[in-house]
């Protein structure tokens, strides 16, 4: 990999995207303004926002849009989180359906002041959703739980198609985005616990925070010494001032290598590029993964 590093003030050519707003785009506005939903399209500034919800593609974000904690590289509104909605689960379903997702994803802020960390209202959504229809897919990308072992599980007897749980960053960023090794060494046992229950499991990386290429390379050891299937690799980036910097801008060349590194380690199906995000064309890796799986 070319450990040359790009000026980190001006972004690079190709994480310019171009802003749509087609009549695809507002229908997903106005679906979710409609039903009274967050989706971390928008809570995180993601860059993907005009191509997915084009496509009539979101991310729901459940249980509120206050985050419980403070990571440094997350534009997801912080502070003392309402309590969940009841019907929330219904209205996600609801969306899904008229949005005519085979795929959903559902997402949450962490909810370390819930006793269950929203675990219930995680599972009441998967249900919702495959109540309506249950040829749906569903993946979760869930908080840590605090490690708690009855709230995963309470997740995965409601049979998401997909566990993810990002590691976000290797080990030694930890403490540059507020938060500690322990997280770190908790995270990869939510993945193992999720394996070890059955489910098809999945994580997360940026990069751009200071990270060495063999902190990058052990941390996909480190996934995959949990058995971890799927990766998505991206690029991180500012989301507001407040956050961390870049520290680096990695070539779409370097994406390439890391991808095929990352499947030298063992991973299933790895996504990655500077604009990948954990749900980034999230049904296209389900069904590349389902092909190879029942070799279509
Ligand atoms: S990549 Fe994920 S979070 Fe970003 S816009 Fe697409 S669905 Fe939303």
């Amino acid at each position: 990999m070319s450990s040359t590093e790009i000026q980190t003030k001006i972004k690079p050519p190709w994480l310019k995207v171009k802003l749509a707003s087609d009549k695809n785009f507002f229908y997903v506005f106005n679906l979710l303004k409609k039903k009274n939903l967050n989706t971390i399209c928008q809570s995180a500034k993601c860059p993907n926002i005009s191509e997915c919800w084009s496509q009539k593609t979101a991310t729901f974000l459940i249980l509120g849009d206050r985050c419980t904690r403070d990571c440094a590289f997350c534009a997801v509104k912080k502070g003392l989180p309402s309590p969940p909605s009841l019907n929330e689960a219904s209205r996600v379903a609801e969306a899904v359906s008229a949005m005519g997702l085979r795929y959903a994803v559902v997402t949450s802020v962490t909810r370390d002041d819930l006793p269950d960390g929203g675990a219930s209202i995680f599972a009441a959504t998967i249900k919702a959703i495959k109540k309506k229809d249950s040829g749906i897919k569903v993946e979760v990308l869930i908080p840590d739980f605090k490690g708690s072992e009855d709230a995963l599980k309470t997740v995965i007897l409601a049979l998401p198609d997909v566990l993810n749980h990002n590691l976000e960053v290797p080990e030694s960023i930890y403490p540059l985005i507020n938060r500690s090794k322990e997280n770190y060494c908790c995270s990869l046992k939510v993945l193992e616990k999720a394996k070890e229950m059955g489910a098809v499991t999945k994580s997360g990386l940026m990069i751009g925070l200071g990270e060495t290429k063999k902190e990058i390379l052990q941390t996909f050891a480190d996934l995959r010494g949990v058995s971890c299937d799927l990766l998505t690799i991206g690029q991180y980036l500012q989301p507001t001032k407040n956050n961390a910097h870049v520290k680096k801008y990695y070539y779409p060349l370097e994406f390439e290598q890391l991808e095929k590194i990352a499947l030298d380690f063992g991973f299933k199906e790895v996504e990655s590029g500077p604009l990948v995000r954990s749900s980034y064309r999230a049904h296209k890796m389900y069904n590349s993964l389902f092909k190879k799986q029942y070799n279509w």
